[in-house]
């Protein structure tokens, strides 16, 4: 059996001359877990990865797996297995001599080889193409065989850089579900690196967003798309993305007034609990989920005009003119609206949000 690790990234840093590819990082990946690293291009996500692998030396910091030291080990030394976007099958061999072939460097004998590669194929459902050459196979297939390959010697950490983004959209979902499961199920500690926010949400016990080699926010899914902490990662998690709407704010008795260019709402204190008092003079951002906009048959409410009507499938996509504003709205069903017709809008007050827009900090 795998010894499960748990993984501690101390300030680390990661300089390339004078490129801060990564900046001063820290977080703790529990034995197990599922942490995805997301961000946009050029954030450090892959850099981060390279240096748990040991593929880069850290500038300044420390790695640990449980209580040991990993920082200055050499990528062997610390038993992790990388999957990476083109997975780099051996094309010469066949399917069963690529998913060996770590036993085989290992020098382990050619019957436990053979027997591990049996059970392993089986586990990935790949045992009809082991005797196939990788451009016999599909993407997903190919993809399969990578997987098997790095997880034959049952490393003490996965570590996967965007493994699905050479598969088209119906393989994406269908593997992106195969690892979900095969993850839980053998319990390896995990670090996926991905840019795109759906996958990091679907598969992730927890992400860290990152942007320009730092992190902005670690929270499990479901923290981090109701509770983004900054504005970056507000706009950054969900689709479609939160409505962020420029605003100012003042303090009015029981109530804040959010005043947008255009009209203004009104929300009881007890709905909005602001961790800082409110500057007139300050600029604000409102925001909030497509899901947590209505349409109200309340005339006092804020008036728009529709602006397109997107049909999703089981969803609807509405996207509203509030002045010069858009406003977005998901609706369950395709209920009767056309374009240019004149709605009330409201929110959900609970699920509203308002960040500095300055410094982008979460205020409530
Ligand atoms: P992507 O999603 O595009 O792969 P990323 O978030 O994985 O991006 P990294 O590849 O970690 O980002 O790169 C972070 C920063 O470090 C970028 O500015 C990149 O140009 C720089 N960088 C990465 N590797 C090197 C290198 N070997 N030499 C110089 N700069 C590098």
């Amino acid at each position: 059996m795998t010894e499960v690790i748990g993984i501690n990234l101390d300030s680390l840093v990661k300089k390339f001359g004078n490129v801060i590819a990564v900046n001063n990082i820290n977080f703790n990946i529990k034995p197990g877990e599922f942490f995805a690293l997301l961000g946009p291009s050029g954030c450090g996500k892959t850099t981060t990865l390279r240096l748990v692998a040991g593929l880069e030396e850290a500038t300044e910091g420390r790695i640990m797996f449980d209580d040991e030291d990993v920082t200055y080990k050499e990528p062997k030394e610390r038993d992790v297995a990388m999957v990476f976007q083109d997975y780099a099958l051996y094309p010469h061999m066949t399917v069963a001599e690529n998913i060996g072939y770590p036993l085989k460097v290992r020098k382990i004998n050619k019957n436990e080889i053979r027997k591990k590669v049996k059970e392993t194929s089986k586990q990935f459902k790949i045992s009809n193409l082991l005797e196939r050459k990788p451009n016999q196979l599909s993407g997903g297939q190919q993809q399969r065989v990578a997987l098997a390959r790095a997880l034959v010697h049952q490393p003490k950490v996965f570590l996967f850089d965007e493994p699905l983004s050479n598969l088209d959209a119906r393989l994406r979902l269908e593997s992106r579900t195969f690892l979900k499961h095969f993850q839980s199920e053998l319990g390896i500690t995990t670090i996926y690196v991905t840019h795109d926010q759906s996958e990091a949400l679907a598969l992730a016990d927890r992400i860290a967003v990152l942007k320009d080699g730092q992190i902005r926010q670690i929270g499990t899914p479901r923290e981090v798309y109701e509770n983004p902490s900054d504005s970056f990662v507000a706009d950054f998690i969900g689709d479609p993305p939160m409505n962020l709407i420029d605003c100012k704010l003042e303090d009015n008795k029981d109530n804040i007034e959010i005043h947008f260019p255009e009209t203004s709402v009104s929300i009881p204190k007890n709905k909005i609990k602001l961790n800082k008092p409110i500057d007139l003079m300050k600029d604000y951002i409102f925001g909030i989920r497509p899901e947590n906009v209505f349409i109200s048959e309340n005339e006092s409410d804020i008036k728009s005009e529709i602006y397109a009507i997107e049909t999703l499938g089981a969803t609807t996509l509405v996207t509203l003119q509030v002045g010069n504003s858009r406003v977005r709205l998901t609706l369950e069903r395709n209920i009767d609206l056309e374009i240019e017709q004149l709605v009330q809008i409201k929110f959900d007050y609970n699920m509203v949000r308002i960040y500095e827009k300055e410094s982008g900090s979460l205020i409530n």
